[in-house]
């Protein structure tokens, strides 16, 4: 079988060179063979030199996602290699639930691979990838050990994809119905129905971060978790005997898991609450009521999926950060998340910073947050870096 060769206009090789993985329609001049969605092609300059080798599919705006930019041949043994080099990547990782393969910033277009406990779960947000998942699953085993590989290919991207939701065990045991998790705190991971994965990894050091703050001020006792899907922040908390929690999230679902990990824990001696609610309306009223706390963490869902999106977000995201601001004890912290990729850094602390103007409030930046280091992001795709947050000191 001949590899297709995708010809890109002439200047377009640019973006090549700057070693960005995808590869737009616009760009393209012409296709060379007749590739099937998901097969491997050469991507060529006009005048017939080796750009990169990736993966085709007329269906998604992204044609093609680089692979390689070396003219090498993308086999089992370039996968292994490639897998391996993320897994050493991480090797200095306490924790047993961390993200092992995060796609295009461990420059495998498409791919992420989570690891909760002994399970492993895939996720193929390609067709490339969906193509070819069992076969990694099983190379994925072998590497590391796991005892099954889990797939939840449920995330809203497939569909420009042209590709449906898929659920459901790819090779191996299928995952306990609670696998029990460690990050300093444990959690009960239900891998078949939880967010995302199963939870919130990214979240994971910023939670620990909160876990510090509490050890180092003893004095910051009251803490809202605002938003709290199955409590994480919560629960770093609560590791400090003083703590009290109020965890706010519409989801009856969400609390529950919530009160699930309290008793694994042992954290269930009534030092912590849980309000289904809307956060909208439910900060409102507390800030009517001046209630204080010591320290409110926001960390709400995507509110931008789109560019056309950011107003109608960055209103939102003002909203809760100006009632955020007012429940916060002077000297006490306030820990705000956007995992909006289309609201940059430099846009987010405006639009906090706006809050605070409004909230007749002071603040300091105490840390710039991020996502946790097994979520790198490639220096040549800033599309990866969604997560952003800021540490505050309110006064
Ligand atoms: N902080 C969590 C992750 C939060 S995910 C962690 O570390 O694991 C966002 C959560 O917000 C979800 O649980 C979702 O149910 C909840 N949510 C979304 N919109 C909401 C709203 N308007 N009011 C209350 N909760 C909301």
């Amino acid at each position: 079988m001949t590899e297709s060769n995708i010809v890109l206009h002439q200047g377009r090789e640019k973006s090549i060179f700057r070693r960005h993985p995808w590869i737009f329609s616009g760009g393209i001049a012409r296709v060379d063979g007749n590739p099937k969605g998901g097969d491997i092609v050469a991507v060529r300059a006009e005048n017939g030199v080796f750009l990169a080798r990736g993966y085709w599919n007329s269906r998604s705006q992204i044609q093609v996602r680089v692979l390689s930019f070396d003219d090498v041949e993308i086999n089992k043994e370039w996968w292994k290699a490639m897998i391996v080099r993320a897994i050493e990547a991480r090797k200095h990782l306490t924790t047993n639930a961390y993200r092992v393969i995060n796609a295009e910033n461990d420059f495998l277009a498409g791919l992420i691979v989570d690891k909760y406990g002994d399970w492993l779960v895939l996720q193929a947000l390609t067709l490339h990838v969906d193509k070819n998942k069992r076969e990694l699953a099983e190379w994925l085993m072998e590497i590391t050990g796991a005892r099954g590989v889990f797939e939840r290919s449920d995330a809203d991207v497939r569909g420009k994809e042209g590709l449906k939701p898929s659920i459901g065990v790819l090779v191996g045991e299928a995952p306990l119905k609670h696998i029990i998790i460690d990050e300093g705190v444990k959690f009960a991971v239900d891998v078949y129905k939880g967010h995302k994965t199963g939870m919130y990894l990214d979240q994971r050091e910023n939670r620990q971060l909160l876990g510090r703050l509490l050890e180092q001020e003893p004095n910051l006792t009251e803490i809202l978790n605002v938003f709290s899907y199955s409590g994480g922040f919560g629960l770093h908390a609560l590791k400090h005997p003083h703590t009290h929690v109020v965890n706010i999230d519409s989801s009856a679902d969400a609390l529950e898991l919530g009160r699930d990990n309290l008793r694994v824990n042992r954290f269930n001696d009534g030092r912590a609450d849980f309000v289904q609610a809307d956060v909208f309306d439910e900060l409102r009223h507390r800030a009517r009521r001046n209630e204080q706390v010591d320290v409110v963490v926001l960390d709400p869902p995507k509110f931008a999926h789109t560019q056309g999106q950011v107003d109608k977000a960055a209103k939102g995201y003002k909203d809760i950060n100006l009632n955020g601001f007012k429940l916060v004890k002077k000297g006490g912290y306030m820990l705000t998340f956007s995992c909006s990729g289309a609201i940059s850094p430099d846009l987010f602390q405006k639009i906090v910073f706006g809050a605070m103007e409004d909230s007749g409030r002071d603040a300091q930046v105490v840390r710039t947050l991020g996502a946790g280091d097994d979520h790198p992001v490639a220096l040549s795709f800033p599309e990866g870096a969604y997560l952003k947050g800021l540490m505050l000191r309110v006064y």
